[in-house]
């Protein structure tokens, strides 16, 4: 007798098993991971203190950015879910024009020069996650943004290492089936913050990603040529601020001497490209002009 009741016993101890295995299988079956608004907002640091340091006195100077997919200008890639937005997206989702998966295992690139701060499979709906640290200031005076590449499929990079703009760092990935193939990218002025959740009404620290990078291009200087080009042949004003209600300093006429010093202030993009106050000198009189660059963005 006693012997048939152990018997008994792990049967029922196996059917048991079995059962919650099931309840568990059919649970997830009924309710996936529909969108990374689920995923867990558990703050995952990239690094500790010490060693986030090191990474940033050994992080490169930045030239100017590119974009993370058919480089430099995003060509045969669209972003299907900007910034913001009635879902409070925190980045560009990038998307081969083919649709679908169609842009499954295509390369991820660095945005600009920088080092990477962390390279890690985190599961929970973002998969693989690349976060790269840039300098845009100088050695001196640095200025951080970090770029952000997530639900990659191959993951080439680790952290400590440095980049190069334009560097072949991942491919697009799915987050092991949770999403069609595309690549969730964001920028960040906050260094070091948590993952995040992809979405948040709570924008601080972050940035407009294609906004960023437009108003951040390597060519800048190309850019400037172009844009003294279209002064001479436009003649322009020359202001006290960057501002249409400043005082206008001088009336440039067609083909004056300019020389571009900086392009200060960014100030939308236009049908027309990116529009920029741009400080100047012409003879010795320096000031700001009002003109935009055409951005070659497909
Ligand atoms: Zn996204």
């Amino acid at each position: 007798m006693i012997r048939v009741s152990h018997i008994n016993i792990h049967k029922v101890l196996i059917f048991i098993v079995l059962m919650l295995s099931l309840g568990i299988w059919v649970y997830h079956t009924l309710y996936p991971l529909k969108d990374s608004k689920q995923i867990s907002r558990t703050p995952i640091r990239s690094s500790n203190h010490s060693l986030l340091n090191s990474w940033q006195t050994n992080c490169p100077l930045s030239d100017g950015f590119d974009f993370p997919v058919g480089p430099p200008n995003a060509g045969s890639y669209y972003n299907a879910q900007g910034f913001g937005g009635r879902n409070h997206h925190l980045g560009d989702d990038w998307n081969g024009l083919g649709g679908g998966n169609s842009d499954m295992g295509d390369p991820v690139y660095a945005v600009a020069n920088g080092i990477v701060v962390f390279a890690r499979n985190i599961g929970s709906g973002w998969g693989n996650i690349v976060r790269i640290l840039h300098n845009t200031g100088s050695k001196d005076k640095p200025v951080y943004v970090e770029s952000f590449y997530a639900h990659l499929k191959d993951v080439f990079t680790r952290p400590g290492q440095r980049i190069r703009r334009g560097q072949k760092i991942a491919t697009i990935g799915n987050a092991e089936g949770v999403y069609f193939a595309h690549l969730h990218f964001e920028m960040r002025h906050k260094i070091n913050l948590p993952v995040g959740g992809g979405y948040g009404e709570n924008t601080s620290g972050y940035l407009r990603p294609s906004q960023f990078i437009m108003t951040h291009r390597p060519q800048i200087r190309r850019v400037a040529k172009g844009f003294i080009r279209w002064i001479r042949r436009n003649g322009v004003r020359l202001r006290s601020k960057p501002n249409i209600k400043s005082r206008v300093l001088r009336r440039l006429k067609e083909n004056s001497q300019v020389t571009v010093l900086s392009t200060g202030s960014f100030q939308r993009i236009g049908s027309m490209g990116v529009h920029f106050w741009y400080r100047v000198k012409v003879g010795k009189a320096k000031g700001w002009v009002y003109g935009y660059y055409l951005s070659n963005l497909q």
